[in-house]
């Protein structure tokens, strides 16, 4: 799934079709991340959040949007905590696990319905519901006489405290897990089924605190405008399927839930703003930018490149084959951040070379004259595989054992991966090559050539995502083929400021100087060796910030495939002298947004793509 795009924000899916900038300006805002309701002087009437004249959060999938807001609010009231049945406990017993299993069974309804990524999902969510330890949890609290609904209550409660203690993709699960807890009681206790109307006379803009999954799975574009949430980051469900979708999202959007349902909203999912009943001019506005905005993009075909040919090959990133299609559609000349472990997400046991090698081939076969690079797992810190379990508890997992140094401590999972892929790639005309993450040091780099080499994996190349790593590029580069910066854990670590906690999401900006400055570093190394480096983390879907990163010396960028038409429209634009004059500008700068508005000053071509 799209859970891939996890790291940050990025244009979302099928840009090309809907997209559209609010302001002249929509980019200045988009790693807006404070979730701060903000004045901004249009007139508006109406209670509560209403008398502000927009909201911001974060932008995770781009587009203007347009709709009276229908607002998802309290459905299922918690059930009283001492409610008690009546001495039956057999039968209440069977009348949970009933609830339960239609609850599951309709989550699964709805998922053969909705089909592709929403059934998966929603498949998913039917399995916690009929996960037989929750439902052990909520037997034995019915059978000391709880009430079947408050049981359901605590039982998923004791659930939803692990995930949401475990933070990262399975906190996010934690909406979920709610949406299971309330249809169950809804249906215990006779309250009607929470949930979106399915259909709408004109589409509105949906806002929740949370979306589940279910909530979502039957919508389309043409019955929502746009998804606002308060909770949620670029990992949530709001943000995967928004992106899947083509509709604009914005997420982490403090106070959303107290715009009055009906309140005409305007949603800039690129810059993240919510905008409360606009004027008919903004709306106006809005609507020009997203036509001249699908023109441009629209011409824009054909290999990646600068205005005066320099080739910067656009590559996709993707978390299997699933994403395929989206990558070919946008035209992706290859894969540049194959995030294997999102194959194995919610794996309990190690997937087995036959298993991996099915995963892989598809992949390689779809881009038979193009270059495939695969990062082998990533697990750990945000990404926690179940197989793989850290030794410890870690106080710090951002700074503990995740990407290649849990490789290292698991040497047999690393052996049947390489050799999966080397299988794979034997019998593919694709330009095959194997990165690692998170490698700090030059001994890691050497260990990790070998190990690929010897494997018969001849293009061994690592991810620059530790500060170490890119002020000694110099000296890592002799190890391996080539590079590719990761800029969501870059940004991370050079700021120490943990991707997953919302309160230091202001300093996660790879627009910050010092950033600029150690991708100009790999960059310079690589070059210096005649080598590749591409960057593969999200600053590469940032259309702006691409131009910066070619002129800085970035060989190939790769992004979510929604992205790319954006990035290719505006590289197309400019010439490599401009790109290289925005670069210079942008390092001469002391803050994330004065490099930006720095490198905006250089790069004309951006108007007409309205960002
Ligand atoms: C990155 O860190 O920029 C990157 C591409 O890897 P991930 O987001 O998967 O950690
Ligand atoms: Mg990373």
């Amino acid at each position: 799934m799209e859970a891939q795009e996890a790291a940050g924000r990025g244009p979302g899916a099928n840009e090309t079709e809907q997209a559209a900038a609010v302001t002249p300006d929509a980019g200045a805002a988009s790693t807006g991340t404070g979730a701060s309701a903000t004045r901004q002087g249009a007139a508006v009437s109406g209670p509560g959040a209403s008398e502000q004249a927009a909201l911001t959060g974060t932008g995770v999938s781009p587009g203007a949007g347009y709709g009276p807001a229908h607002v998802l609010v309290g459905d299922i009231p918690e059930p009283d905590k001492e409610a008690r049945h009546d001495g039956d406990a057999a039968a209440e017993r069977a009348r949970a696990e009933r609830a339960l299993d239609e609850v599951a069974a309709d989550l699964e309804a709805r998922g053969a319905r909705a089909g592709g990524e929403a059934e998966e999902v929603l498949g998913a969510q039917a399995m916690m519901a009929r996960d037989p330890g929750l439902s052990g949890e909520v037997g034995a609290l019915v059978d000391q006489g709880v009430a079947a609904a408050r049981a359901v209550f605590e039982a998923f409660g004791k659930y939803r405290d692990l995930l949401a203690a475990a933070g990262g993709y399975l906190g996010e699960r934690v909406a979920d897990l709610d949406d299971i807890r309330d249809r169950t009681i809804a249906l215990l206790t006779g309250l009607p089924m929470p949930g979106v109307p399915a259909t709408a006379d004109r589409p509105f803009v949906l806002i929740a605190k949370d979306l589940a999954p279910a909530d979502t799975a039957l919508l389309s574009k043409e019955v929502v405008a746009a998804f606002v949430t308060e909770q949620g980051g670029p990992t949530s469900h709001t943000a995967i399927l928004a992106r899947a979708m083509g509709v604009p999202a914005v997420v982490g959007c403090a106070g959303a839930t107290s715009v009055a349902s009906g309140t005409p909203v305007l949603v800039d999912g690129a810059a993240g703003t919510v905008r409360l009943s606009p004027s008919d001019d903004e709306v106006a506005q809005a609507r020009q930018a997203d036509e001249a905005r699908r023109a441009v993009l629209s011409a824009a075909t054909g290999p990646g490149r600068t205005a005066d040919g320099h080739a910067v090959p656009l590559l996709a990133n993707i978390g299997g084959p699933r994403d395929l299609e989206s990558a070919l559609a946008n035209g992706a000349e290859g894969v540049g951040l194959y995030r294997t472990e999102f194959l194995f997400l919610d794996r309990e046991t190690a997937p087995t070379g036959e298993e991996q090698e099915a995963a892989y081939r598809p992949v390689f076969e779809a881009f038979p004259e193009g270059r495939v690079v695969v990062r082998t797992l990533d697990a750990g810190a945000d990404k926690p595989l179940a197989f793989l379990p850290p030794p410890e508890e870690e106080p710090n997992p951002a700074l503990g054992e995740r990407g290649v140094r849990m490789f290292r401590r698991y040497p047999e999972i690393m052996a049947v991966q390489l050799g999966a892929l080397a299988r794979a790639a034997a019998g593919t005309s694709a330009k095959v090559q194997v990165m690692a993450p998170m490698v700090a040091t030059v001994e890691e780099a050497e260990w990790f050539a070998t190990a690929c080499r010897t494997a018969g994996l001849d293009s061994p190349g690592i991810m620059i995502e530790v500060p170490s790593a890119a002020l000694r590029a110099a000296d890592l580069i002799r190890a391996v083929d080539f590079f590719s910066i990761g800029t969501n854990d870059l940004t991370q670590y050079a700021l120490a400021a943990d991707r997953q906690v919302s309160a230091v999401a202001g300093l996660q900006d790879p627009w910050h100087p010092a950033v600029l400055d150690l991708i100009a570093l790999a960059a310079t190394a690589a070059t210096a060796e005649s080598k590749g480096c591409g960057v593969c983390g999200e600053a590469a879907a940032d259309p702006v910030l691409a131009c910066v990163l070619v002129g800085m010396g970035v060989t190939s960028l790769s992004m979510g495939a929604p992205a790319l038409p954006w990035v290719r429209a505006a590289l197309g634009r400019h010439t490599l002298d401009q790109c290289r004059a925005a670069a210079a500008a942008a390092r001469t700068a002391t803050s994330a947004a004065a490099a930006k508005a720095a490198a905006r000053a250089e790069l004309p071509g951006l108007a007409a793509l309205a960002l």
